[in-house]
């Protein structure tokens, strides 16, 4: 059997949840023994979401193959554990780059190049492309309908369903159906009209998955399906959650995956998915037995979306021990190295994320100073590793001007280069990668999976418990290998390498009970059913600090004194 396919799509508002709704309905698929994978059809003009401010696009997810994606391919991976490709991700902007390309090329033969049906006919064979092993493949069209942009995708999602049939193609709408405190009701008008708008070009939903805040009373839902021409059972209430992995759970209590089986006339709509796991660690979440709070120092702190993946992960760290997690987001532009302490003194950990550009810089570094100093739980992802190298190389070895290319051009004064630089060349397994000062901005980082060797004996080592691992990147720049041995010397510790030895993956620090930095980001590989190894240490490692936070206080204020 061929796959079939969902489409979802969103109405009324933006922002209602359609990944993780989808991502929700991929797990409960999977819950039932059906094998999923889930694309993601975003309609602006980027080619990726890789060059776009994240406080305004939310993270950039990375997969092993080194793709830069929207988001909700995270809540994917996160949900359904399948690890997502490049295959799985596609935008306008590639859509046109793929096709003006081909016009350029002349394979078009002198023909009239249009929307419809060149760009169509490209949409869809990206939907179709390697889903032959798949039971269901799952595609969210970003975007809300009614906007100009979206009008290709929808119209190739139409066009499939005529052309795969009714039993291989099914339409999810997510819309919202808001409360008027006003009116004291709900309010189904805007959900009618978002419904009016799609089946105008041709596309009828199969299931309403309806947003609100309380209970939609029979009544309303009944006249949803009136006049939206949906079976009554197939108006699905989506309500608001405490936790997002509650999700999957809700909404198939209110049969939303038995719904999507009747209508592909499917007959095990009937029995129910397996949830155990989601139920345990659900009652994870839900019965804390300890609480800690993490400083995180970063940049984009105005929104939660810019670092979606840390705070998952940071989440699934809560996860594996069975403690709730505070997140302290703080912003390092508004900063000062005066404030240090009094930020940071009842935090149990710090994190520097990720990161580009020099705003913010001085914050991080005096928070960095302050975790290595008062031997606070540090983890440096990224950008966060190669500040921690630039603190240790000014504040410990006494270099003044060690940084980064990144912030400016370098006088190489001692003939090494600077400490954090861009490398031109390196070897990934046995390809040889190369990169220019002077390359374009867009994909040209070290992208997606790269394995890394650890030393023996290392608390890497001992997090991982294991010596050679794989973690996806997302950088331009590297730590320099010639300043290794200066830093050893004075107890840094370079204990994860690439298999080549000239790239440097993880360093830690000798004399300070938690501090790690790592050139990868871990937390794109974490889920809530594997909770990555770094975070779930530095999480404990975090309680540890919390029970011993009075000897924290009392040395601080004793160092006041003095
Ligand atoms: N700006 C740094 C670099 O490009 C770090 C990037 C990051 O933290 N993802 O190398």
């Amino acid at each position: 059997m061929s796959a079939r396919f969902i489409f979802i799509t969103g109405g009324v508002v933006s922002s209602l949840g359609k990944g993780l709704a989808s991502a929700s309905l991929g797990a409960l698929l999977q819950a039932r023994g059906y094998k999923v994978r889930l694309r993601k059809l975003d309609p602006y003009l980027n080619v990726d979401p890789g060059t776009m401010n994240p406080n305004q696009h939310g993270e950039v997810f990375v997969t092993d193959d080194g793709a830069e994606t929207d988001l909700d391919l995270g809540h994917y991976e996160r949900f359904t554990g399948v690890n997502a490709r490049r295959s799985d991700s596609v935008t306008t902007g590639q859509i046109y780059s793929t096709l003006l390309t081909k016009e350029r090329r002349g394979d078009y033969l002198g023909g009239t190049v249009q929307v419809i049906p060149h760009v169509t006919d490209l949409i869809k064979e990206f939907i179709l492309k390697d889903t032959e092993s798949e039971d269901f493949v799952l595609c969210e069209i970003g975007g809300t309908v009614g906007d100009i942009e979206g009008l290709p995708f929808l119209e190739a999602i139409r066009q499939l369903g005529y052309e795969l049939g009714h039993g291989r193609v099914m339409y999810i709408h997510l819309t919202l159906v808001p409360y008027i405190a006003a009116a004291k009701e709900l309010k189904t008008k805007p959900t009618q009209h978002s419904v009016k708008e799609l089946r105008s070009i041709g596309i009828q939903p199969d299931i309403l998955l309806c947003r609100a805040d309380r209970e939609i009373p029979l009544s309303e839902r009944r006249k949803i399906a009136l006049f939206c021409n949906i079976r009554e059972d197939a108006v699905i209430q989506a309500l608001d959650v405490a936790s997002i992995y509650e999700v999957p759970k809700r909404y198939s209590e209110q049969g939303f995956d038995a719904q999507v089986l009747k209508i592909f006339g499917m007959d095990d709509h009937k029995h129910k998915p397996d949830l155990a796991k989601w139920d345990d660690i659900l009652k994870r979440i839900q019965q804390p037995k300890g609480e800690v709070s993490v400083a995180i120092v970063g940049k984009y702190t105005g929104i939660g979306d810019a670092y979606k993946s840390l705070s998952e992960a940071l989440d699934h760290a809560g996860i594996a021990n069975q403690a709730r997690v505070h997140v302290r987001w703080i912003d390092a532009a508004g900063f000062e190295k005066g404030d240090v302490a009094k930020e940071l003194a009842d935090a149990d950990a710090i994190l520097v994320p990720g990161g580009f550009g020099e705003r913010g810089v001085g914050g991080k570094l005096a928070a960095i100073q302050y975790a290595r100093e008062n031997k606070k739980p540090y983890l440096g992802i990224c950008f966060g590793m190669q500040l921690a190298c630039i603190e240790f190389a000014r504040n410990v070895l006494g270099i003044k001007d060690a940084a980064s290319t990144e912030f400016g051009p370098y006088e190489d004064k001692e003939g090494k280069g600077p400490l954090v630089g861009l490398m031109t060349e390196w070897l990934r397994g046995n390809v040889l990668e190369t990169r220019r000062h002077d390359g374009d901005l867009g994909g040209t980082m070290r992208l997606g999976a790269y394995d890394c060797e650890i030393a023996k004996g290392s608390l890497a080592a001992e997090i991982y418990g294991a010596s050679h691992i794989s973690e996806r990147h997302r950088h331009r720049y590297e730590v320099n290998m010639a300043y290794r041995e200066e830093l050893e010397k004075a107890g840094m510790v370079f204990s994860g390498l690439s298999p080549s030895g000239h790239l440097p993956e993880i360093v830690e620090l000798r004399n300070h009970p938690w501090f790690v930095g790592v050139q990868f980001h871990p937390e794109l590989k974490s889920r809530p059913f594997a909770p990555h190894p770094l975070f779930a240490s530095f999480v404990k490692a975090a309680l540890k600090a919390e029970k011993t936070k009075g000897d924290n206080v009392v040395a601080i204020s004793s160092k006041k004194k003095t």
